[in-house]
Parts: C-alpha cells; sequence; structure tokens
C-alpha cells in the first residue's frame, strides 16, 4: 500500500473502473470518519440499524467462543460475483424493481454493492493492517459452483487452510428478505469473529435454509442490509454515497478487529494514517492476484 491519505476511499473505486466513483471529489473522508459509525458495536442491538435497516429477527442459535489468531488472514468476496445472468444473481434492489436503471448494466444491483463494499473493507483493512486480501472470481458467470475459480471453491480453500472467509451480500428487498446478519460458516466451531460480526450486525440461525452452500464450505455470508429504503437510498444517491459505504466497510473491519483480538478498536484510521500503518509491507498479508487492481 502506499501512503495516500485517502486511498481507501478512493481505491475501491478505481478498482472496479468504469463502475464509477464512490464519492464526489473533495469529498472529505475525515468527516465521514468522525462520525462514529466504526465505534465498536453497540451493546445491545437495536431491530433496526440507522444505517443498515432491519437486522434479521431470526434467533442466534449460536455462540462464537473460539480464539483467532491475530495474524488470520481472512479473504473478502462479492457474493453473487461468479453467478450473473442465472439464477442466484442476488437482488436486483427495490430500487431497480421499481424501474430505476440498474447501477452497472448486466449486474444485479447486490453484485455491485457486494463489489464496493468488499474492496473498501479490504483496502481499509489493508490500511490498518490487517492479513486481509479480496478475490474476485475471472468470469461473471460460472455455471458450476465447483468450478474450482469460483468464490465457492476459492473460499473452501482459504478456510480449510485455515483463514476466515468472508462473503459480502446485501438481503432481498421486500418480504422475502430478512435482514442484517451473520450467516456463520459450519466447517468448523464457531468463533470470535464468526461472533464479533454477529455482535455488529445480527446474526442468523446456524442452520438458515437447511446451511447453504457458502457456509457448508465454510464461508461467512454477511448480510448487509436488505436492499431497500433509507440503505438503498443512500447508497443510490452520490451525496451519501461515500459516507454510506465507508460506514459499512468501517463497522466490517472494526468487527473483523475485534474478532482476532486486536483489541477494541476506539478510533479509524484518519488520514494521515497513524503510525504509518499505511506503510506496511504488503507481504505481510496475503495478496490475492487481483488484490491491487
Ligand atoms: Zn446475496
Amino acid at each position: 500500500m502506499h501512503p495516500r491519505p485517502v486511498a481507501w476511499l478512493v481505491g475501491p473505486a478505481l478498482l472496479i473502473g468504469s463502475l464509477g466513483p464512490l464519492a464526489a471529489p473533495g469529498r472529505s473522508a475525515e468527516a465521514t470518519l468522525m462520525g462514529g459509525q466504526g465505534q465498536a458495536p453497540a451493546p445491545a442491538l437495536a431491530a433496526i440499524d440507522p444505517i443498515t435497516g432491519p437486522r434479521s429477527r431470526l434467533g442466534r442459535d449460536w455462540i462464537g467462543a473460539r480464539p483467532i489468531e491475530p495474524d488470520t488472514a481472512i479473504l473478502v468476496m462479492a457474493g453473487h460475483a461468479d453467478s450473473q445472468g442465472m439464477a442466484g444473481s442476488g437482488t436486483s434492489g427495490a430500487a431497480v424493481a421499481a424501474g430505476a436503471a440498474p447501477m452497472f448494466e448486466g449486474i444485479s444491483d447486490e453484485l455491485y454493492w457486494n463489489m464496493v463494499v468488499a474492496e473498501t473493507v479490504v483496502a481499509l483493512g489493508q490500511q490498518r493492517g490487517l492479513r486481509i486480501s479480496y478475490y474476485r472470481p475471472p468470469f461473471r458467470s460460472i455455471s458450476d459452483g465447483d468450478d474450482p475459480s469460483t468464490n465457492w471453491s476459492v473460499g473452501r480453500q482459504h478456510a480449510a487452510s485455515g483463514g476466515y472467509a468472508l462473503e459480502i451480500h446485501f438481503d432481498a428487498w421486500g418480504p422475502s428478505g430478512i435482514g442484517s446478519g451473520l450467516i456463520p460458516p459450519l466447517h468448523r466451531p464457531f468463533g470470535r469473529l464468526d461472533e464479533s460480526l454477529a455482535e455488529a450486525f445480527g446474526g442468523y440461525p446456524m442452520a438458515f435454509r437447511g446451511g447453504l452452500g457458502g457456509p457448508r464450505r465454510g464461508i461467512a455470508l454477511l448480510e448487509v442490509g436488505k436492499l431497500e429504503g433509507p440503505l438503498e437510498r443512500s447508497l443510490r444517491n452520490p451525496a451519501t454515497r461515500g459516507d454510506t459505504v465507508i460506514a459499512i466497510a468501517n463497522r466490517i473491519v472494526a468487527a473483523l478487529e475485534a474478532g482476532l483480538g486486536r483489541g477494541p478498536t476506539t478510533a479509524l484510521p484518519l488520514s494521515p494514517p497513524r503510525d504509518g500503518v499505511g506503510n506496511a509491507p504488503p507481504g505481510k498479508g496475503l495478496q490475492a492476484s487481483s488484490g491491487g487492481e
């Protein structure tokens, strides 16, 4: 990483090229960060979060107590990145369902926001010194879920080798959506990372829908929120997009830090990065080949 004060704000937009900037030029990242969204999770989760909306009301029937090594490699993926144009392409979001143009032609709005959030999480996490990387499948449509290049396959391998695989999702709009929460990986006893993400976003039952394909392969699914209402509007509005994405990413990274036992997060990386964290040698973490696009 280069010591770019707002690189983690600008970078993700560059990563996805023509998908467009996260925020209008000149927008103050610092003002955003001072908003406090990345602080430790609220002690009691409200049914409706001010940013991400309704949380899952399905009971959480698990506790993540297994300790996690602080240098655990975290792999972040965008949900549905390999399943466009087929079943399982992700929610359209309420706006597109109501007739709005998709954020990017040819992909679901869910994938668009999954990518933006996932890439921002990785950029911010790397700046914070986490061993975190991003995986992006080579094709948007891979019919065989067990093809070696799918999120499922790469995430499964990462988890099997002791890492933490996290796939970012937004939940369906309308009555079919449930809300924010972590659907935990099922390949081994639930750990502190599962716990901290569930404390920050809410939790789903361990056997949600009989155990989804990702969790059965060891991949944690994080439902950020239902893609509708104030959350979707604040993402779609260019004036609030950057703030919203950063608030979500900050919350995820803070939860990862807590789950890794790196101590309570008391502050967020303002510009310039404190203690040269942004200068950390890139060799420290697992750098997916797509991580530096
Ligand atoms: Zn999804």
